[in-house]
């Protein structure tokens, strides 16, 4: 099964999920001959506007975060898929902000904070990067060069590193602003990074 269809099963339930409150509140009164609240019908359709609307713009910006992630690997197949509020309610592996499995190894998963940053920089007007945001665009890069096939951590940070600058301009970022995220991710974040992501020589 590819991991579209599960995304789209995973989506499909939250939205079986909804349409059953709404039969409930509004379609099965209405048979019964009750007219129902003009304030329900107005929640719902509030909500239904709220959820789709949020969906595209993570979608949307997924599919981004996807194209970055087919661009470092040099791999067709590559797509990023961020961990939904749901999943992350549930991840006992809070500290890891993201990782490649052997059995996926075209997908680059992402923790939920960490696309939360990284979606909230792609949609700002990309004049400036928080440190958390240029995390997100350093953890974006970094599993994109496992995709590629690199797994040790060493070389994929020094792979990422040379990458990161190309990456924030590819996103919007000028060329000023992509060197000063480059330089922080290697001078602030990486230098914290443990042992086995760092190895001396880039
Ligand atoms: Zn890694």
């Amino acid at each position: 099964m590819s991991i579209y269809s599960k995304k789209e099963q995973e989506i499909s339930h939250e939205i079986d999920c909804f349409s059953m409150l709404l039969i409930r509140l509004i379609v099965v009164p209405f048979f019964r001959g009750s007219k129902p609240s003009l304030v329900l019908v107005v929640i719902a359709a509030s909500i239904t506007g709220w959820v789709g609307w949020g969906e595209y713009q993570w979608q949307t910006n997924q599919t981004i975060g996807s194209d970055v992630v087919k661009m470092v690997s040099a791999n067709k197949e590559g797509v990023l898929r961020c961990q939904t509020l749901s999943g992350a309610f549930f991840d006992p592996a809070v500290s890891t902000k993201g990782f490649v499995s052997s059995a996926e190894e075209n997908v680059a998963r992402v923790k939920y904070d960490t696309c939360q940053d990284l979606f909230s920089w792609l949609k700002s007007d990309k004049k400036t990067a928080s440190l958390k945001q240029i995390q997100a665009l350093g953890v974006l890069t970094h599993e994109a060069v496992h995709v590629s096939g690199e797994y040790n951590e060493a070389i994929t940070e020094c792979i990422s590193m040379s990458k990161l600058e190309k990456v924030a301009e590819t996103l919007g970022a000028n060329k000023k602003l992509s060197a000063e995220i480059s330089a922080t991710y290697r001078e602030e974040i990486h230098v914290r990074t443990p042992p086995q992501y760092q190895n001396g020589v880039c």
